[in-house]
Protein backbone atom coordinates (compact mmCIF):
# COMPACT_ATOMS: atom_id res chain seq x y z
CA UNK A 1 0.00 0.00 0.00
CA UNK A 2 1.20 3.20 -0.99
CA UNK A 3 0.30 6.10 1.05
CA UNK A 4 2.34 9.37 0.80
CA UNK A 5 2.93 9.33 4.11
CA UNK A 6 3.04 11.82 6.68
CA UNK A 7 5.59 10.61 8.57
CA UNK A 8 9.32 11.37 6.75
CA UNK A 9 11.47 8.33 6.36
CA UNK A 10 15.13 9.14 6.26
CA UNK A 11 16.00 10.87 3.02
CA UNK A 12 19.59 11.75 3.51
CA UNK A 13 21.48 8.26 3.51
CA UNK A 14 21.58 7.79 -0.20
CA UNK A 15 23.79 11.26 0.00
CA UNK A 16 25.40 9.87 2.31
CA UNK A 17 26.23 6.71 1.27
CA UNK A 18 27.42 8.68 -2.17
CA UNK A 19 29.46 11.06 -0.23
CA UNK A 20 27.42 13.93 -1.74
CA UNK A 21 25.73 17.02 -0.72
CA UNK A 22 21.87 16.94 -1.45
CA UNK A 23 22.69 19.39 -4.14
CA UNK A 24 24.93 17.23 -5.94
CA UNK A 25 24.43 17.43 -10.21
CA UNK A 26 23.79 14.44 -11.98
CA UNK A 27 27.66 14.83 -12.68
CA UNK A 28 29.04 15.00 -9.41
CA UNK A 29 26.55 11.74 -8.90
CA UNK A 30 28.05 9.89 -11.68
CA UNK A 31 31.27 10.41 -10.48
CA UNK A 32 31.30 9.77 -6.85
CA UNK A 33 29.36 6.34 -8.15
CA UNK A 34 32.29 5.36 -10.35
CA UNK A 35 34.91 5.97 -7.79
CA UNK A 36 32.92 4.48 -4.67
CA UNK A 37 31.88 1.45 -6.92
CA UNK A 38 35.34 0.65 -8.26
CA UNK A 39 36.82 0.90 -5.08
CA UNK A 40 33.99 -1.54 -3.12
CA UNK A 41 33.56 -4.09 -6.15
CA UNK A 42 33.45 -7.76 -4.43
CA UNK A 43 35.36 -8.77 -7.51
CA UNK A 44 38.14 -6.30 -6.32
CA UNK A 45 37.97 -7.25 -2.61
CA UNK A 46 35.17 -4.89 -1.52
CA UNK A 47 32.16 -5.61 0.62
CA UNK A 48 29.48 -6.92 -1.17
CA UNK A 49 26.72 -4.80 1.30
CA UNK A 50 27.97 -1.19 0.96
CA UNK A 51 28.29 -2.24 -2.95
CA UNK A 52 24.72 -3.27 -3.33
CA UNK A 53 23.74 0.43 -0.91
CA UNK A 54 26.03 2.41 -3.48
CA UNK A 55 24.26 0.84 -6.84
CA UNK A 56 20.76 1.33 -4.72
CA UNK A 57 21.72 4.62 -3.70
CA UNK A 58 23.05 5.54 -7.40
CA UNK A 59 19.66 3.96 -9.18
CA UNK A 60 17.58 6.18 -7.19
CA UNK A 61 19.28 9.27 -7.04
CA UNK A 62 20.20 9.30 -11.25
CA UNK A 63 16.38 9.09 -11.96
CA UNK A 64 15.11 12.68 -11.55
CA UNK A 65 11.53 11.44 -11.12
CA UNK A 66 12.94 8.62 -7.65
CA UNK A 67 15.20 11.30 -6.75
CA UNK A 68 12.14 13.31 -6.40
CA UNK A 69 10.39 11.22 -4.10
CA UNK A 70 13.03 10.03 -2.23
CA UNK A 71 13.93 13.98 -1.51
CA UNK A 72 10.19 14.75 -0.78
CA UNK A 73 9.21 11.16 1.69
CA UNK A 74 12.19 9.13 2.35
CA UNK A 75 13.26 5.93 1.33
CA UNK A 76 9.99 4.31 2.49
CA UNK A 77 7.81 6.06 0.28
CA UNK A 78 10.47 4.87 -2.70
CA UNK A 79 10.36 0.74 -1.46
CA UNK A 80 6.68 1.08 -1.70
CA UNK A 81 6.67 3.00 -4.45
CA UNK A 82 8.68 1.00 -7.46
CA UNK A 83 6.75 -1.87 -9.02
CA UNK A 84 4.10 -1.81 -6.80
CA UNK A 85 6.07 -5.48 -5.13
CA UNK A 86 6.46 -3.58 -1.35
CA UNK A 87 10.31 -3.23 -1.55
CA UNK A 88 12.98 -5.58 -2.69
CA UNK A 89 12.57 -4.02 -6.48
CA UNK A 90 15.79 -2.18 -7.06
CA UNK A 91 17.70 -4.02 -9.80
CA UNK A 92 20.80 -6.20 -9.32
CA UNK A 93 23.77 -3.99 -8.15
CA UNK A 94 26.27 -6.05 -10.47
CA UNK A 95 23.68 -5.30 -13.71
CA UNK A 96 23.69 -1.01 -12.31
CA UNK A 97 27.43 -1.38 -11.96
CA UNK A 98 27.58 -3.37 -15.66
CA UNK A 99 25.10 -0.24 -17.38
CA UNK A 100 27.05 2.64 -15.87
CA UNK A 101 30.51 1.05 -17.34
CA UNK A 102 28.98 -0.07 -20.39
CA UNK A 103 29.19 -3.80 -19.90
CA UNK A 104 32.43 -4.17 -22.25
CA UNK A 105 34.84 -1.76 -20.61
CA UNK A 106 35.20 -4.12 -17.66
CA UNK A 107 34.20 -7.44 -19.11
CA UNK A 108 37.83 -8.60 -20.24
CA UNK A 109 39.38 -7.68 -16.93
CA UNK A 110 38.84 -8.73 -12.93
CA UNK A 111 35.30 -7.10 -13.13
CA UNK A 112 34.88 -9.58 -16.61
CA UNK A 113 33.17 -13.30 -15.69
CA UNK A 114 34.02 -16.11 -13.34
CA UNK A 115 31.35 -15.16 -10.81
CA UNK A 116 28.15 -16.81 -10.48
CA UNK A 117 26.74 -13.79 -8.57
CA UNK A 118 23.71 -12.16 -9.61
CA UNK A 119 22.76 -11.32 -13.42
CA UNK A 120 25.85 -10.14 -14.64
CA UNK A 121 27.06 -8.98 -18.44
CA UNK A 122 27.50 -12.29 -19.69
CA UNK A 123 28.53 -13.37 -22.90
CA UNK A 124 26.53 -15.93 -24.73
CA UNK A 125 27.38 -18.59 -26.10
CA UNK A 126 28.67 -19.32 -29.25
CA UNK A 127 26.72 -21.69 -31.88
CA UNK A 128 29.26 -23.58 -34.32
CA UNK A 129 27.81 -25.49 -37.11
CA UNK A 130 29.76 -27.45 -39.78
CA UNK A 131 28.98 -26.65 -43.23
CA UNK A 132 29.89 -28.90 -45.90
CA UNK A 133 30.73 -27.86 -49.62
CA UNK A 134 31.69 -29.46 -52.50
CA UNK A 135 35.46 -28.94 -54.32
CA UNK A 136 33.62 -27.34 -56.84
CA UNK A 137 32.03 -24.83 -54.46
CA UNK A 138 35.57 -24.11 -53.23
CA UNK A 139 36.78 -23.74 -56.38
CA UNK A 140 33.92 -21.72 -57.92
CA UNK A 141 33.01 -19.47 -55.30
CA UNK A 142 29.15 -20.26 -53.83
CA UNK A 143 26.53 -18.42 -51.32
CA UNK A 144 23.85 -20.65 -49.22
CA UNK A 145 21.24 -19.85 -47.77
CA UNK A 146 20.15 -21.59 -44.29
CA UNK A 147 17.82 -21.43 -42.01
CA UNK A 148 18.31 -21.67 -38.35
CA UNK A 149 15.68 -20.45 -35.44
CA UNK A 150 16.82 -18.55 -32.45
CA UNK A 151 16.11 -17.56 -29.16
CA UNK A 152 15.53 -13.73 -29.92
CA UNK A 153 14.74 -10.76 -27.21
CA UNK A 154 10.84 -10.36 -27.41
CA UNK A 155 9.82 -7.46 -28.87
CA UNK A 156 6.80 -6.66 -27.10
CA UNK A 157 8.18 -6.43 -23.45
CA UNK A 158 11.61 -5.59 -24.71
CA UNK A 159 13.32 -8.73 -22.82
CA UNK A 160 11.37 -7.57 -19.86
CA UNK A 161 9.20 -10.39 -19.23
CA UNK A 162 6.22 -8.38 -18.14
CA UNK A 163 4.17 -6.12 -18.93
CA UNK A 164 5.28 -3.06 -16.53
CA UNK A 165 8.58 -3.26 -17.28
CA UNK A 166 9.36 -4.53 -13.50
CA UNK A 167 10.25 -7.49 -12.26
CA UNK A 168 10.18 -8.31 -8.48
CA UNK A 169 13.25 -9.97 -7.06
CA UNK A 170 12.62 -13.51 -6.10
CA UNK A 171 11.99 -13.96 -2.30
CA UNK A 172 13.71 -17.94 -2.34
CA UNK A 173 16.27 -16.89 -2.81
CA UNK A 174 16.70 -12.72 -2.62
CA UNK A 175 17.59 -12.37 -6.17
CA UNK A 176 20.62 -14.46 -6.06
CA UNK A 177 18.77 -17.38 -8.34
CA UNK A 178 21.33 -19.67 -5.81
CA UNK A 179 19.86 -20.81 -2.44
CA UNK A 180 21.87 -22.47 0.39
CA UNK A 181 20.65 -24.85 2.48
CA UNK A 182 22.37 -25.88 5.88
CA UNK A 183 21.91 -29.31 7.91
CA UNK A 184 23.36 -30.28 10.59
CA UNK A 185 25.10 -33.35 9.75
CA UNK A 186 26.93 -33.75 13.12
CA UNK A 187 27.76 -32.61 16.61
CA UNK A 188 28.60 -29.07 15.82
CA UNK A 189 29.20 -30.00 11.91
CA UNK A 190 27.23 -28.31 9.28
CA UNK A 191 27.00 -29.10 5.70
CA UNK A 192 26.04 -26.08 3.47
CA UNK A 193 24.79 -27.15 -0.39
CA UNK A 194 24.06 -24.78 -2.80
CA UNK A 195 21.35 -25.28 -5.82
CA UNK A 196 19.82 -23.06 -8.34
CA UNK A 197 16.36 -21.53 -7.01
CA UNK A 198 13.52 -23.50 -8.38
CA UNK A 199 11.00 -20.51 -7.51
CA UNK A 200 13.43 -18.10 -10.28
CA UNK A 201 15.20 -20.69 -11.75
CA UNK A 202 17.98 -19.27 -11.10
CA UNK A 203 17.33 -15.76 -12.45
CA UNK A 204 17.20 -13.84 -8.98
CA UNK A 205 13.30 -12.41 -10.12
CA UNK A 206 9.89 -13.29 -10.57
CA UNK A 207 7.66 -11.27 -12.75
CA UNK A 208 3.60 -11.56 -11.09
CA UNK A 209 1.06 -13.84 -13.16
CA UNK A 210 -0.70 -10.96 -14.01
CA UNK A 211 2.25 -9.01 -15.37
CA UNK A 212 3.47 -11.58 -17.31
CA UNK A 213 3.66 -10.43 -20.66
CA UNK A 214 1.15 -12.51 -23.45
CA UNK A 215 3.86 -12.19 -26.38
CA UNK A 216 6.27 -14.47 -24.44
CA UNK A 217 4.76 -15.30 -21.13
CA UNK A 218 7.30 -13.92 -18.68
CA UNK A 219 10.23 -15.95 -20.94
CA UNK A 220 11.97 -12.41 -22.47
CA UNK A 221 12.64 -14.30 -25.17
CA UNK A 222 11.05 -16.07 -28.11
CA UNK A 223 11.78 -17.86 -30.84
CA UNK A 224 12.46 -16.91 -34.15
CA UNK A 225 13.41 -18.13 -37.64
CA UNK A 226 16.05 -16.68 -39.39
CA UNK A 227 17.75 -16.91 -42.43
CA UNK A 228 21.72 -16.55 -43.31
CA UNK A 229 23.35 -16.53 -46.25
CA UNK A 230 26.70 -17.65 -45.93
CA UNK A 231 29.03 -16.80 -48.67
CA UNK A 232 31.68 -19.25 -49.73
CA UNK A 233 34.59 -17.30 -51.36
CA UNK A 234 36.44 -19.24 -53.97
CA UNK A 235 39.68 -21.02 -52.67
CA UNK A 236 38.32 -21.23 -48.69
CA UNK A 237 39.85 -23.77 -46.98
CA UNK A 238 38.40 -26.71 -45.41
CA UNK A 239 38.13 -26.03 -41.32
CA UNK A 240 38.30 -22.19 -42.42
CA UNK A 241 35.17 -20.07 -40.08
CA UNK A 242 32.55 -18.16 -41.61
CA UNK A 243 31.66 -15.95 -38.52
CA UNK A 244 28.16 -13.92 -38.02
CA UNK A 245 28.60 -11.45 -35.58
CA UNK A 246 25.79 -11.43 -32.42
CA UNK A 247 23.64 -13.97 -34.28
CA UNK A 248 23.16 -16.79 -31.77
CA UNK A 249 20.71 -17.29 -29.08
CA UNK A 250 19.49 -13.98 -27.70
CA UNK A 251 19.20 -13.47 -23.74
CA UNK A 252 18.38 -10.57 -21.10
CA UNK A 253 21.68 -8.92 -20.08
CA UNK A 254 23.73 -10.69 -22.91
CA UNK A 255 26.06 -10.25 -25.14
CA UNK A 256 24.86 -11.86 -28.42
CA UNK A 257 27.53 -14.78 -28.61
CA UNK A 258 28.26 -15.78 -32.24
CA UNK A 259 27.20 -17.93 -35.41
CA UNK A 260 29.69 -19.75 -36.67
CA UNK A 261 30.25 -21.85 -39.62
CA UNK A 262 33.10 -24.15 -40.35
CA UNK A 263 33.60 -25.65 -44.03
CA UNK A 264 34.08 -29.13 -43.92
CA UNK A 265 34.54 -30.59 -47.55
CA UNK A 266 32.96 -33.46 -49.46
CA UNK A 267 35.53 -35.90 -50.56
CA UNK A 268 35.93 -35.39 -54.93
CA UNK A 269 35.60 -38.70 -56.47
CA UNK A 270 38.49 -36.99 -59.08
CA UNK A 271 40.17 -34.26 -57.88
CA UNK A 272 42.36 -34.52 -54.73
CA UNK A 273 43.50 -30.52 -52.82
CA UNK A 274 46.36 -29.90 -50.95
CA UNK A 275 46.65 -25.96 -50.55
CA UNK A 276 46.14 -24.16 -53.32
CA UNK A 277 47.10 -27.25 -55.67
CA UNK A 278 45.59 -29.97 -57.15
CA UNK A 279 46.22 -33.60 -57.95
CA UNK A 280 44.58 -36.20 -60.16
CA UNK A 281 45.66 -40.04 -61.17
CA UNK A 282 45.58 -40.78 -64.65
CA UNK A 283 46.34 -44.86 -65.44
CA UNK A 284 47.46 -45.26 -69.20
CA UNK A 285 47.46 -48.34 -70.84
CA UNK A 286 51.44 -50.06 -72.00
CA UNK A 287 50.78 -48.58 -75.21
CA UNK A 288 49.68 -45.04 -73.81
CA UNK A 289 52.79 -45.35 -72.05
CA UNK A 290 54.74 -46.06 -75.07
CA UNK A 291 53.55 -44.36 -77.53
CA UNK A 292 51.24 -41.37 -76.76
CA UNK A 293 47.99 -40.67 -74.97
CA UNK A 294 45.39 -37.77 -74.93
CA UNK A 295 42.28 -37.45 -72.87
CA UNK A 296 39.88 -34.53 -71.85
CA UNK A 297 40.42 -33.57 -68.39
CA UNK A 298 36.58 -31.33 -67.44
CA UNK A 299 37.61 -29.08 -64.49
CA UNK A 300 35.66 -27.86 -61.38
CA UNK A 301 34.34 -25.60 -63.25
CA UNK A 302 33.41 -27.31 -66.35
CA UNK A 303 36.08 -25.95 -68.94
CA UNK A 304 37.26 -29.34 -70.67
CA UNK A 305 40.79 -29.52 -70.78
CA UNK A 306 42.99 -31.64 -73.44
CA UNK A 307 46.14 -33.22 -71.64
CA UNK A 308 48.52 -34.73 -74.21
CA UNK A 309 51.68 -35.98 -74.66
CA UNK A 310 54.29 -34.82 -76.78
CA UNK A 311 55.97 -36.64 -79.65
CA UNK A 312 58.00 -39.73 -78.47
CA UNK A 313 57.36 -38.98 -75.46
CA UNK A 314 57.05 -42.12 -72.86
CA UNK A 315 55.52 -42.00 -69.37
CA UNK A 316 56.60 -43.93 -66.25
CA UNK A 317 54.53 -45.65 -63.63
CA UNK A 318 53.99 -43.32 -61.01
CA UNK A 319 55.88 -39.98 -62.87
CA UNK A 320 54.04 -36.68 -62.40
CA UNK A 321 53.65 -33.88 -64.42
CA UNK A 322 51.90 -30.48 -63.77
CA UNK A 323 50.19 -27.84 -65.38
CA UNK A 324 50.45 -24.32 -63.79
CA UNK A 325 47.53 -22.25 -62.88
CA UNK A 326 45.10 -24.66 -62.97
CA UNK A 327 44.85 -25.42 -59.38
CA UNK A 328 42.61 -23.56 -56.50
CA UNK A 329 42.11 -20.12 -57.08
CA UNK A 330 43.83 -18.69 -53.72
CA UNK A 331 41.39 -17.18 -51.10
CA UNK A 332 41.76 -13.56 -51.02
CA UNK A 333 43.21 -13.23 -54.05
CA UNK A 334 41.40 -15.97 -56.71
CA UNK A 335 42.75 -14.77 -60.27
CA UNK A 336 45.97 -16.37 -58.62
CA UNK A 337 45.95 -20.06 -59.04
CA UNK A 338 48.02 -23.23 -57.97
CA UNK A 339 49.42 -26.09 -59.96
CA UNK A 340 47.37 -29.38 -60.96
CA UNK A 341 49.37 -32.28 -60.63
CA UNK A 342 48.80 -35.28 -62.68
CA UNK A 343 50.36 -38.88 -61.11
CA UNK A 344 50.38 -41.42 -63.96
CA UNK A 345 49.59 -45.27 -63.41
CA UNK A 346 50.62 -47.29 -66.24
CA UNK A 347 48.12 -50.79 -66.53
CA UNK A 348 50.66 -53.30 -67.64
CA UNK A 349 49.28 -56.23 -69.67
CA UNK A 350 48.39 -59.47 -67.97
CA UNK A 351 49.69 -62.82 -68.14
CA UNK A 352 49.32 -64.40 -71.27
CA UNK A 353 48.07 -61.80 -73.62
CA UNK A 354 51.03 -61.89 -75.99
CA UNK A 355 51.92 -64.95 -77.76
CA UNK A 356 55.72 -66.28 -77.81
CA UNK A 357 55.31 -65.52 -81.44
CA UNK A 358 54.11 -61.93 -80.15
CA UNK A 359 56.76 -61.76 -78.14
CA UNK A 360 59.72 -62.37 -80.33
CA UNK A 361 57.92 -59.23 -82.77
CA UNK A 362 58.09 -56.90 -79.43
CA UNK A 363 61.40 -58.16 -78.72
CA UNK A 364 62.72 -56.97 -82.30
CA UNK A 365 61.09 -53.36 -81.37
CA UNK A 366 61.87 -52.70 -77.81
CA UNK A 367 65.38 -51.95 -76.37
CA UNK A 368 68.04 -54.96 -76.23
CA UNK A 369 66.75 -57.79 -73.71
CA UNK A 370 69.90 -58.67 -71.02
CA UNK A 371 67.92 -61.95 -70.38
CA UNK A 372 69.75 -63.13 -73.47
CA UNK A 373 72.94 -62.67 -72.37
CA UNK A 374 73.97 -65.32 -70.07
CA UNK A 375 76.09 -67.81 -71.82
CA UNK A 376 74.89 -71.82 -71.80
CA UNK A 377 77.93 -72.65 -69.87
CA UNK A 378 77.18 -69.88 -66.85
CA UNK A 379 73.62 -71.49 -66.95
CA UNK A 380 74.57 -75.06 -66.23
CA UNK A 381 76.54 -73.93 -62.91
CA UNK A 382 72.72 -72.42 -61.60
CA UNK A 383 70.22 -74.04 -59.53
CA UNK A 384 67.13 -73.80 -60.51
CA UNK A 385 64.50 -71.88 -58.23
CA UNK A 386 60.67 -71.92 -58.35
CA UNK A 387 58.61 -68.87 -57.58
CA UNK A 388 55.63 -67.98 -57.17
CA UNK A 389 53.24 -64.63 -56.94
CA UNK A 390 52.68 -62.74 -53.13
CA UNK A 391 50.60 -60.04 -52.36
CA UNK A 392 53.57 -58.04 -50.31
CA UNK A 393 51.28 -55.73 -48.12
CA UNK A 394 49.04 -58.61 -46.85
CA UNK A 395 52.55 -60.78 -45.95
CA UNK A 396 53.96 -57.85 -44.00
CA UNK A 397 50.92 -57.66 -42.16
CA UNK A 398 51.33 -60.88 -40.81
CA UNK A 399 54.25 -60.85 -39.90
CA UNK A 400 53.99 -57.88 -37.76
CA UNK A 401 50.95 -59.60 -35.88
CA UNK A 402 53.05 -62.77 -35.45
CA UNK A 403 55.71 -60.38 -33.75
CA UNK A 404 53.18 -58.44 -31.47
CA UNK A 405 51.37 -61.80 -30.32
CA UNK A 406 55.17 -63.18 -29.53
CA UNK A 407 56.06 -59.98 -27.89
CA UNK A 408 52.62 -60.59 -25.81
CA UNK A 409 53.11 -63.63 -24.88
CA UNK A 410 56.59 -63.11 -23.51
CA UNK A 411 55.03 -60.29 -21.46
CA UNK A 412 52.60 -63.00 -20.13
CA UNK A 413 55.38 -65.19 -18.63
CA UNK A 414 57.64 -62.26 -17.60
CA UNK A 415 54.80 -60.75 -15.69
CA UNK A 416 54.39 -61.64 -11.89
CA UNK A 417 50.96 -63.21 -10.91
CA UNK A 418 48.92 -61.05 -8.25
CA UNK A 419 48.69 -62.56 -5.43
CA UNK A 420 46.44 -61.98 -2.17
CA UNK A 421 48.88 -60.49 0.11
CA UNK A 422 47.96 -60.74 3.94
CA UNK A 423 49.33 -58.81 6.42
ZN1 LIG B 1 14.85 -17.31 -6.81
ZN1 LIG C 1 7.57 -10.45 -23.94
Amino acid sequence: MFARAQRKSDNTKYYETLGVPKSASQDELKKAYRKAAIRNHPDKGGDPEKFKELAQAYEVLSDPEKRDIYDKYGEDALKEGIGGGGGGSFHNPFEIFEQFFGGSSFGGGSFGGGSSRGRRQNRGEDVVHSLKVSLEDLYNGTSKKLSLSRNALCQKCKGKGSKSGASGRCYGCQGTGMRTVTRQIGLGMIQQMQHVCAECRGSGEVISNKDKCPQCKGNKVVQEKKVLEVHVEKGMQRGQKIVFAGEADESPDTVTGDIIFVLQHKEHPKFKRKNDDLYVERTLSLTEALCGYQFVLTHLDGRQLLIKSSPSEVVKPGQYKAIDDEGMPHHGRPFMKGRLYIKFNVEFPETGVFSPDQCRALEKILPPSPSNHISDMELDECEETTMYDVNIEEEMRQQRLQRQQEAYDEDEDAAPRVQCVQQ
